[in-house]
């Protein structure tokens, strides 16, 4: 195993429960580079029909066909809890013996589940375990003998999606008539009924897992990734798992996300060329360009070749450099008809995340990620700077309000008001951007943080991440910083692309914003409704109460 795949420098920053969650992996004895051990289940609604505080046995009905599907679940090897809120023993309408006999019976039609976690609090109490809070979900885990990210909960409502999230693990969100619009356009994965939601949870995990069992190590592998650097952080496992399957990688990645490539491990070298046919503001063609890369290309001698794209690229115009190249075995998802372009032409659904999406590919062409390596964002611990010795102790809350694509940036004055809350709550802020952001950020500030507009590069800001608390951010880089250090973020998601696919991958979330707005699904760079009202009518109260249910606390600075 290569040095830098040994030592998570995310570990470094473990404190909490998103900490310990990452400390801990495979003590169930899952088979190795899958996604998940175990699904837990939310009751009313979800396993059985919802009625209300039903403390009688005989009124017990599951929705159709969960027992099929459940039995599924277990002959693939995961393990099944039941998380449920049971407000109904704090308020006295069924005793706890009561409770026990319903489930007692669903089990008898259902089957065994290997844990049954119950709130039996009202909102009122404030307690912890209380859906959305994240704490029925760290307790299954635990139970389970395994970690919240290595989980996806299956729910009705979105507070069964937001206490996933706000546990790092997944969340499905299975709608019924009750079910509200606001929370289904909110959730990052839908699916139609429980059956369906089981079958997308067994592809998925079959889909990061080779078909043919790896075979010689690859002399030279070339991966390809273009386009920003959240684009290339979040190919960061594909990479890796190919890079255990290779003696050396070589990284293609555009001018934009050259930075966030010399983060990754696994990767032993960078060619940084743009692609005119990826990146969004495209030079003309240059066929003396064309022919120069094409040259580079060939002398990098690779065996194979994996191009990694998002949905919306095209990975055929390089795939067919590379056969002029002579790379002789070339893997990337496509749509489009390849021809001969393609030794591997692979396919994934809408809705993937997009390291997930990546790793598919990466098992298509027979690589899977060893041993011991968590399919998490990670970076290389030897590239991340050393931390500003003025910022203080650890524990601040980090506070990015831009993006380079500024229909995704946090409004300023928004920010601001996000700063003051933060302040008065007790939290340190630090308020981060690049040079070009350093007006916002100096303005950002003035609420009562501290203004590092400007301060940092790529690199340097993974390092003032890692020792975060919690990360408020748009969807833009920074947020897969905080995903890779294992920092809870609190995501300003604007909805011009699906949460489900560029959310924080496998780090405590709290999504925030109006997912249903009309900037929803139209990948706009710039903001294409006047007041940009996604996430102009975020309230700061909201960011101060997802860093509550991150545990993160303000004053003392620990969580
Ligand atoms: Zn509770």
């Amino acid at each position: 195993m290569r040095q830098d795949q040994e030592d998570p420098y995310q570990r470094r920053s473990a404190r909490a429960y998103a900490a310990a969650d990452r400390a801990g992996s495979g003590s169930v004895g899952s088979p190795r580079g899958v996604l998940y051990d175990a699904v837990l289940l939310d009751r009313d609604g979800t396993l059985i029909e919802d009625v209300p505080y039903n403390g009688d046995p005989e009124k017990v009905r599951p929705v159709p066909g969960a027992r099929a599907a459940l039995d599924r679940l277990r002959a693939a090897g995961l393990r099944l809890a039941v998380v449920t809120n049971q407000s109904g023993l704090a308020r006295g309408y069924f005793t706890g013996e009561q409770m026990g006999a319903v489930h007692a019976r669903v089990e008898e039609l259902l089957g065994r589940f290997d844990a049954w976690l119950v709130c039996p609090h009202d909102d009122a109490d404030g307690c912890d375990c209380r859906k959305p809070k994240p704490g029925l979900v760290y307790a299954a885990a635990r139970e389970l003998g395994t970690t919240a990210s290595r989980c996806v909960l299956v729910g009705d409502i979105g507070r069964d999606v937001a206490a996933a999230l706000a546990a790092g693990a997944a969340g499905v969100l299975v709608p019924t008539p009750v079910t509200r619009p606001e929370e289904v356009a909110a959730a990052g994965w839908v699916a139609s009924d429980l059956p369906a939601a089981v079958d997308e949870i067994l592809r998925r995990q079959q889909a990061v897992r080779p078909a043919t069992p790896p075979g010689d190590p690859v002399r030279t592998a070339l991966v390809v990734r273009s386009d920003s650097a959240g684009d290339v952080l979040v190919t960061g496992p594909a990479i890796r798992a190919v890079a255990a399957g290779a003696q050396r990688v070589v990284l293609l990645c555009g001018p934009r996300g050259r930075a966030a490539a010399e983060l990754l491990p696994g990767v032993d070298e960078i060619i940084e060329h743009p692609l005119p046919w990826i990146d969004p503001s495209p030079a003309p063609i240059d066929p003396e360009v064309m022919w120069g890369l094409t040259a580079r290309l060939r002398a990098v001698g690779a065996d194979e070749a994996v191009v990694f794209t998002s949905f919306h690229q095209s990975a055929l115009p390089l795939a067919l450099l590379l056969r002029m190249a002579g790379v002789g075995r070339i893997s990337a998802i496509s749509d489009d008809y390849p021809g001969s372009l393609l030794d591997i032409r692979h396919r994934v659904p809408v809705g993937v995340p997009e390291p997930e999406r990546a790793l598919s590919l990466a098992a298509a062409a027979g690589h899977r990620l060893p041993d011991g390596d968590e399919p998490v964002l990670r970076l290389r611990r030897d590239a991340v700077g050393p931390r500003p010795a003025d910022l203080g102790a650890p524990g601040y809350v980090v506070l990015h309000p831009g993006s380079a694509a500024s229909s995704r940036a946090c409004p300023p004055d928004l920010a601001a008001r996000i700063t003051g809350a933060l302040t008065a709550a007790g939290h340190r802020v630090l308020v981060t951007g690049s040079s070009a952001e350093r007006e916002v950020t100096a303005q950002v500030a003035a609420a009562g943080g501290t203004d590092l507009g400007g301060r940092t590069d790529l690199a340097g800001l993974a390092a003032i991440v890692a020792d975060a608390s919690a990360v408020v951010v748009g969807n833009t880089g920074p947020a897969h910083l905080a995903a890779a250090a294992g920092v809870p973020v609190v995501s300003l998601f604007a909805p011009t692309v699906p949460f489900g696919q560029w959310g924080p991958y496998r780090v405590p979330t709290v999504r925030l914003g109006d997912a249903a707005a009309p900037c929803r699904d139209t990948r706009a760079a710039s903001c294409p409704v006047s007041g940009h009202p996604c996430l102009s009518g975020i309230d700061p109260v909201e960011v101060v109460d997802a860093l509550r249910a991150f545990a993160v606390s303000g004053g003392g600075g620990g969580r």
